[in-house]
C-alpha cells in the first residue's frame, strides 16, 4: 500500500507509469505525483561528482552566454523578491555552487546559503560567498537563526517529505518573511504533450511533483499567504520532448509547433502551462 507523500491519504493513490524502473503514483486526493524512491533511500548520491556535473549545466563560467542568460533569470527573481521583502537577510536553501547567492549579494541582500556537505565544499571555492554557507543534513542545524527571505530554487522536488519541509521553513522566517520557490509543474503543456518523456520526470532525482493547486494549499496549511504565482516555459523541455517522438511526428511538430509556441510562450505561461512553477509566499 502506498501512502501519499503529501496528504498521507492512501485510498486514492494509484500507479500511473514506470520510468527508468521507477514506479510513479498519483494521489487523487491532493493531485501529487510521486515515486517510491525517496531521500531515505536516494537513487542518486548527492555527492561532489553530482554537483560538479551540475555545475556545467546550472552554474556556468562567468562571461559565457549561458552565464549571462542564467544571470538574467536570477535578476528577474531578485527584482520580485525586492518588491515583497521587508528586510535583506536571505537564505538560499540548496544553494549548489552559490551563483544565486553571489548575485543576491551584489544586489544588496545579506545572502547566506544552505547545502549538504559535498556541495558546500564546492560553494566554498567561490570567493565572493566565502564563509556564507551553512552545511548539515537538515534545516535543523539552523535552529535559532531567522531570515527575511528564504529561497528554494528547484529543491522541493528532490525531497520526499514536502509537508515537513514547508512547515520547517516557517520557523526560519521572521513574521512577514518571504518564502520563494520554484519546482516543476505537472500541469504544464509540455507534460501533457510528452507524457512520461517530459524532461522533468527524472526518476532518480525528482521524487515528488506538484501542480499549482496542491502546492498553494500546502503553503497555506504551513501558514503562508501566496502573493505571487507564475509559471515559466522551458524551451529545452520542448526540444527534448520533440526528440523523443518518431521522425515524421518530430518534423511535423518542429515545422508547426516551434514558431507557434514561441509566439504563444507568454500567454501559455500566463494561463499556468509553463514547465516550472514559481511562487512567492509571505509568512502570516
Ligand atoms: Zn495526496
Amino acid at each position: 500500500m502506498q501512502y501519499c507523500r503529501f496528504c498521507d491519504d492512501y485510498t486514492g493513490v494509484r500507479f500511473i507509469f514506470l520510468k527508468g524502473g521507477i514506479a510513479y503514483f498519483k494521489c487523487s486526493n491532493c493531485g501529487l505525483i510521486f515515486t517510491t524512491s525517496g531521500t531515505e533511500h536516494p537513487l542518486v548520491n548527492y555527492d561532489r561528482a553530482y554537483y560538479l556535473r551540475d555545475t556545467r549545466r546550472y552554474f556556468p563560467e562567468p562571461g559565457t552566454p549561458s552565464y549571462e542568460r542564467m544571470r538574467r533569470g536570477w535578476m528577474k527573481r531578485i527584482r520580485r523578491l525586492k518588491a515583497h521583502a521587508r528586510g535583506r537577510r536571505l537564505l538560499d536553501v540548496g544553494c549548489g555552487t552559490g551563483m544565486f547567492i553571489s548575485i543576491a549579494l551584489e544586489e544588496g541582500f545579506d545572502a547566506w546559503g544552505f547545502e549538504v556537505q559535498s556541495a558546500a565544499e564546492i560553494a566554498a571555492q567561490n570567493s565572493s560567498i566565502k564563509g556564507r554557507i551553512y552545511t548539515g543534513e537538515s534545516l535543523e542545524c539552523l535552529k535559532g537563526e531567522t531570515f527575511n527571505v528564504l529561497t528554494m530554487w528547484g529543491v522541493l522536488e528532490h525531497l520526499d517529505s514536502p509537508a515537513l519541509i514547508l512547515g520547517g521553513v516557517g520557523k526560519l522566517l521572521n513574521k512577514g518573511g518571504i518564502f520563494a520557490l520554484s519546482t516543476p509543474n505537472i500541469s504544464s503543456m509540455n507534460r501533457w504533450l510528452f507524457g512520461t518523456k517530459w524532461r522533468f520526470f527524472i526518476p532518480s532525482e525528482h521524487v515528488i511533483h506538484f501542480n499549482k493547486e496542491n502546492l498553494k494549499k500546502g503553503l497555506e496549511q504551513a501558514g503562508f499567504r501566496i502573493v505571487k504565482i507564475n509559471t515559466v516555459f522551458s524551451q529545452p523541455a520542448l526540444r527534448e520532448g520533440l526528440y523523443s517522438l518518431n521522425t515524421v511526428m518530430r518534423h511535423i511538430f518542429m515545422i508547426l509547433a516551434i514558431p507557434l509556441l514561441w509566439l504563444f510562450r507568454r500567454p501559455l505561461e500566463w494561463i499556468g502551462l509553463g514547465d516550472t512553477l514559481e511562487i512567492i509566499a509571505v509568512l502570516r
